[in-house]
């Protein structure tokens, strides 16, 4: 569509010119409810008045001044990210690879500093971890990986939900530092572990003096019904957690928490950015998790995500070719037996956005503002959608 772009996507042929809570507009004035939030970055939903304020009043202050200097938003970003999380330190960076870079190096430095010349982490099969070398290898599909060899060395895969590969893993492999997982796979299709899965891999972190390390960049703030979706789980804590996608509503920030050992690894020369936590980035934060806490958006996605899972349910769940309606607050996935990309074009005439992973998953990640109407057209919908496919499918 555009000689001048490299063509790494594959691009639906509409543009967007506005926004304003779950509603696109494009350019010919045709309006979109949007079940995908750029991919579950614009939580707040499009032009949100406190993101629009806070980043207005910014960007006409200071955007910028390197992390050579204090940054006032920076350390009110990372103290209040701490108390949500009961995380300790915070390493700001600019997106989700980064983040998990971030994340990657510290590990590795945590088991140098143990005298473990060789160390590694286990990542699971079907994680997506990010497009940079190192979370590129650490991704869990070959799609991602092929065309870009030599991988790192450094990581050792196993199934997602099995604990007792885990468990294998830990009994014939002295290098291992840490376990890098997804607490819901999210580009792997919604994948919900059984609950006692987490709490499995931190008891063997424990035993093994291993790092957990969450990849939270899709499931963090407030999308799944909890802030962070560890926080499911009783008594749970990572020793690493990683955040982007709705940090910053859409303002590029990505973010490594870390707390007890973990935290204390990085040092002066061991890490950096130039971006990373500016101060515009930082206000966009912010205001994200003020305004999470103040609207009470977190209890409302856990609420209106039971309410829509329990929807779809109702209007699939005897459709032949249907195989799975899963998900957590407002992260939601519809697998079907067979490959369904082209449901998003179709929806996209039907002035919806959607989204299909992992080939046959529909998956849903609308702003955790929608109101109870916009979830219910997007259950409606959606299921017409999928039952108008599913049928031709079978007259074919
Ligand atoms: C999106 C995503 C990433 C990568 O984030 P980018 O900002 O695209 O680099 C990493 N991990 C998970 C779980 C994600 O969903």
């Amino acid at each position: 569509m555009n000689d001048h772009l490299m063509n790494t996507y594959r691009r639906l042929p509409v543009a967007f010119r506005r926004g304003e809570g779950a509603w696109l507009e494009a350019a010919d004035g045709r309006r979109y409810l949007d079940a995908l939030s750029g991919i579950a970055v614009c939580s707040l939903g499009h032009a949100h008045p406190a993101v629009r304020e806070a980043v207005c009043r910014q960007a006409g202050e200071v955007v910028h001044v390197s992390n050579l200097y204090r940054i006032p938003q920076q350390e009110e970003l990372g103290t209040s990210l701490c108390a949500a999380s009961g995380m300790e330190r915070v390493f700001f960076a600019n997106s989700g690879a980064e983040a998990n870079e971030a994340a990657i190096k510290l590990a590795r430095l945590y088991g140098h500093n143990q005298g473990i010349e060789e160390p590694a982490i286990v990542v699971m099969e079907g994680s997506f971890h990010g497009r940079t070398m190192a979370t590129l290898t650490a991704t869990g599909n070959r799609k991602v990986r092929a065309g870009f060899e030599p991988l790192l060395r450094g990581f050792v895969r196993a199934p997602f939900g099995d604990l007792e590969a885990v468990r294998t893993i830990a009994a014939n492999n002295r290098n291992v530092v840490a376990i890098l997982v997804e607490p819901v796979q999210g580009e792997g299709g919604v994948r919900v572990p059984e609950p006692a899965y987490l709490n499995g891999l931190r008891e063997i972190c424990d035993d093994q003096g291993w790092l957990l390390m969450l990849d939270e960049i899709q499931t963090g703030m407030g999308r799944t019904g909890q802030m962070f979706a560890f926080q499911h789980h009783e008594d749970l804590q990572p020793d690493v957690m990683t955040l982007a996608k709705a940090l910053g509503n859409g303002v590029p920030i990505g973010a490594c928490l870390a707390r007890g050992l973990a935290a204390e690894v990085l040092m002066p020369g061991s890490h950096g950015s130039t971006f990373g936590g500016n101060p515009l980035a930082c206000a966009a934060g912010l205001a994200v998790l003020q305004t999470l806490q103040q609207e009470q958006l977190v209890q409302r996605a856990a609420e209106l995500g039971a309410r829509m899972l329990d929807g779809f349910r109702e209007a699939l769940d005897d459709v032949e070719g249907v195989r799975d309606i899963r998900g957590l607050g407002l992260m939601l996935g519809i697998e079907l037996e067979r490959p369904c990309g082209e449901l998003v074009a179709r929806a996209l005439e039907e002035g919806l956005l959607i989204n299909v992973t992992a080939d046959s998953v529909v998956r849903l990640l609308p702003p955790l503002v929608i109101s109870d109407e916009e979830a219910e057209q997007i259950v409606g919908k959606t299921s017409a959608l999928i039952r108008a496919f599913l049928a031709e499918e079978d007259a074919s």
